[in-house]
């Protein structure tokens, strides 16, 4: 999969890509990530990259012709042979979910435009971006958070990527229920012990536990999980 990523402070995403398993999927060869500053891109001399409201108001906005132009070479990189999808971060977008990550982690080709300010110009919106994804309701500064917020939630799903994808499999919202507790070693510490049932070496026994854990959990954090889960 091909990741670019476009923003006016690329530095954010480029130190948060290259640590963990986000670097690991991109040297074992699972993703590749390119990075694209909005100012290299901007009309010289001043290389601005946002402007005021046309019709007044508060803020600034992210100037089109920039965004334009990044799109117009990566298109040309690859011919237009290859479809992409391109995603804009904005709170006024669709709220990620699992199932849009799973949607996404199946593309070849991704572009992440990272909003600043006030926002985008519309016509950016209008023209270029495909998928508009919110990461919750509130406001975060820029778009290089949430950006890699959904990027970490695709890459990992990629075949491959993590030890296990059955792993990702049995993390909350997959089935779609949340994830029943995790212990390790030591079996006791300061008093506090493991449940017995995970160390009895019971397999039959540790499913129905972890099972009967996530319905539990679910059924007081996320009830709304549950009766989807019901309706599967
Ligand atoms: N004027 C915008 C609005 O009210 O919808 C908010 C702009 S915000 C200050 C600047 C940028 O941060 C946005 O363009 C977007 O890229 C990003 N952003 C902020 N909050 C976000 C969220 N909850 N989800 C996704 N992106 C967000």
């Amino acid at each position: 999969m091909d990741i670019h990523l476009i923003s006016p402070f690329d530095k954010i995403a480029k130190v948060a890509l290259s640590e963990s398993i986000l670097n690991r999927a991109n040297k074992n060869g699972y993703v590749n990530y390119y990075f694209y500053n909005l100012y290299k891109y901007a009309d010289f001399p001043h290389q601005k990259i946002d402007d005021s409201p046309f019709g007044g108001g508060f803020g600034m906005i992210l100037k089109p012709e920039p965004i334009f132009r990044i799109i117009d070479e990566i298109e040309s990189k690859y011919k237009k042979q290859q479809k992409y999808r391109i995603v804009f971060p904005t709170p006024d977008g669709r709220i990620l979910n699992q199932k849009i990550s799973n949607e996404l982690s199946k593309e070849e080709q991704l572009i992440f435009i990272s909003g600043h300010y006030k926002g985008l110009d519309q016509r950016v919106r209008d023209e270029l971006v495909t998928d508009e994804v919110s990461i919750g309701d509130y406001v975060l500064t820029g778009g290089d958070l949430p950006s890699l917020v959904i990027i970490d939630t695709i890459v990992r799903l990629i075949p491959g990527v993590i030890g296990k994808i059955e792993s990702a499999k049995t993390d909350s919202f997959s089935n779609p229920l949340l994830d029943y507790p995790h212990y390790t070693r030591p079996e006791s510490y300061r008093g506090l012990k493991v449940p017995d049932v995970l160390t009895s070496g019971h397999h039959e026994n540790i499913d129905k536990w972890r099972q009967k854990k996530r319905l539990e959990k679910t059924k007081n954090r996320r009830p709304d999980l549950l009766e989807k889960f019901k309706n599967n």
